[in-house]
């Protein structure tokens, strides 16, 4: 059986014996775009190739992509711990043509490398098409000889890309596995759809098309390939298990996550390993790129990510800062992979360690605060918003996080009371600074703090060519 390591280095000699060039992954804070908060998939770093902007000396591409998704429009950070397949930090595996081969040799490589390298049965395979793609259709019968019931025609966005209101896009086609009938959850296009029984493995977009202005659409004399295999998932599928949390990399981390604690990874407890887990690895590696803790922007999401695994530290008794004791497994787990986890090892463990003494600071306050305030309320029921407030204003908690606490329970949050207590707070720091006075100067900051801070990232809103494959 591989390791995760060796899964990895499979899909990148595979495309490089088919003539592509191996690029190392780009940094998760994607230099090329100040709209988007982090790399998401493995073609941001080639849009303005894809779009013809940029030239580079080949044409084939495959890389090992670091990706996030726990900010902005693709966030996973709420599912993370609950299903088994997502995660906030994940590796994407992907194989480029710009302009080279196009949807049959896109189709002949993916299968080969499924069916042929890595051995997987291929009656438990299938496919997703386009509805409106019947090339792609005609094509996977032809190559993979998969019969008209395992092709399965979408004929929702979920198979049509596009990299922004204009530019590339395509049809897509994603291949799944099925993990057997003992999970529950229905095939892709089917009303249960969200379960974990067919789990997607990889995605194929044909970039066909140029978007030229709304409602108007030609055809790329040079179509293009951009695909993305999550490496955590092809890994549980090669593993025998269904759960990417299973795979050895993550349970290494799991175990010493058990070690330290002296709580198993079994039960209603597994959660917070798990949880711990995938935020070590997104806190570790946004540190590494250079992404501090901070109240704003992208070290806001990163301050989240590294908080709630705290608050789960705390769940599994941990009475002293846990975190940046992990990143020594985490380091033997990935730092051959990605040496700038053992350049930035240093400055990871203190900004851990940092960050989770000041948190626990106000943690267990907080906490008891959040357990007072909705000890009498039951399934359905929300907490105040002027609450949920306090908690993020005074004792440092994420909205997410006093979301997170409160889902096992059923409990919900009053997120729009939240936002208007925000609000309040926002206009009296304004009122403050009209006033004038030597009293106002710290008001005034955070006024200009709210304005220009915008500069270190230019907003969700803004977020309109997401790279996501
Ligand atoms: P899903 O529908 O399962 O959320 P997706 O359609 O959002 O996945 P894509 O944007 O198509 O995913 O990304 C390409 C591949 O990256 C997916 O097929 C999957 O293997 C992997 N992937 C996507 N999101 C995650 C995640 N949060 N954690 C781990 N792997 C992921
Ligand atoms: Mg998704
Ligand atoms: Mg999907
Ligand atoms: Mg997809």
């Amino acid at each position: 059986m591989s390791g995760v390591n060796e899964i990895r280095s499979t899909f990148l000699d595979y495309f490089a014996r088919n003539g592509h060039e191996v690029v190392p992954s780009s940094p998760l804070v994607p230099r090329n775009d100040p709209t988007l908060m982090f790399t998401n998939a493995g073609m941001v770093q080639f849009k303005n190739v894809f779009t013809g902007i940029e030239k580079r000396p080949y044409s084939r591409a495959a890389t090992a992509q670091k990706c996030v998704r726990a900010g902005g429009k693709h966030n996973d950070l709420d599912n993370v711990g609950y299903t088994a397949r997502h995660h906030t930090f994940f590796e994407m595996l992907g194989n480029f043509s710009f302009g080279d081969y196009f949807k049959d040799r896109a189709i002949e490589l993916a299968w080969n490398l499924v069916t042929k390298e890595f051995a997987l049965p291929v009656d438990r395979l299938l496919v997703t098409v386009y509805s409106e793609d019947e090339e792609a259709f005609g094509l996977w019968k032809r190559i993979a000889g998969l019969p008209d019931s395992k092709i399965i025609k979408i004929p929702t966005s979920d198979n049509f890309w596009a990299m922004g209101d204009t530019g590339p896009c395509g049809p897509c086609s994603e291949i799944f596995f099925d993990h057997g009938d003992h999970i529950p959850g229905g095939p892709p296009g089917s009303a249960d759809q969200d379960g974990d029984r067919f789990i997607e493995i990889w995605n194929l977009v044909f970039m066909q098309f140029e978007q030229v202005a709304p409602g108007e659409r030609i055809l790329l004399p040079k179509p293009s390939i951009d695909t993305g295999m999550g490496l955590e998932r092809v890994s549980a599928v090669l593993q025998g298990t269904h759960d990417n949390y299973e795979t050895d990399l993550m349970r290494a981390l799991i175990g010493v996550v058990a070690d330290l604690t002296g709580v198993e990874p079994t039960g209603p407890r597994k959660a917070s390993h798990r949880v711990i887990a995938d935020h070590l690895r997104a806190s570790a590696f946004l540190v590494a790129d250079g992404v501090l803790p901070s109240n704003e922007g992208r070290g806001y999401v990163l301050r989240r990510v590294m908080r709630r695994a705290m608050r789960h530290a705390e769940l599994l008794g941990a009475r002293e800062p846990l975190m940046w004791r992990l990143v020594p497994a985490l380091v033997r787990e990935m730092g051959h992979a990605y040496p700038e986890l053992v350049r930035a090892e240093a400055l990871i463990t203190e900004t851990l360690r940092l960050e989770e003494t000041r948190f626990r600071k106000t943690l267990e306050r907080g906490l008891s605060i959040l357990e007072d305030e909705t000890r009498n309320l039951g399934e359905g029921q929300s907490l105040r918003g002027d609450v949920a407030f306090t908690l993020y204003d005074t004792y440092g908690f994420p909205l997410d996080l006093t979301q997170d606490a409160l889902r096992a329970r059923g409990v919900g949050v009053d997120v729009e009371g939240f936002n208007a207590a925000m609000e309040r707070q926002r206009e009296m720091a304004r009122a403050a600074w009209a006033g004038s006075g030597e009293a106002a100067t710290e008001a005034v900051w955070y006024a200009v703090k709210e304005k220009v801070g915008s500069t270190e990232f230019l907003g969700y809103d803004a977020e309109k060519a997401e790279g996501v494959v």
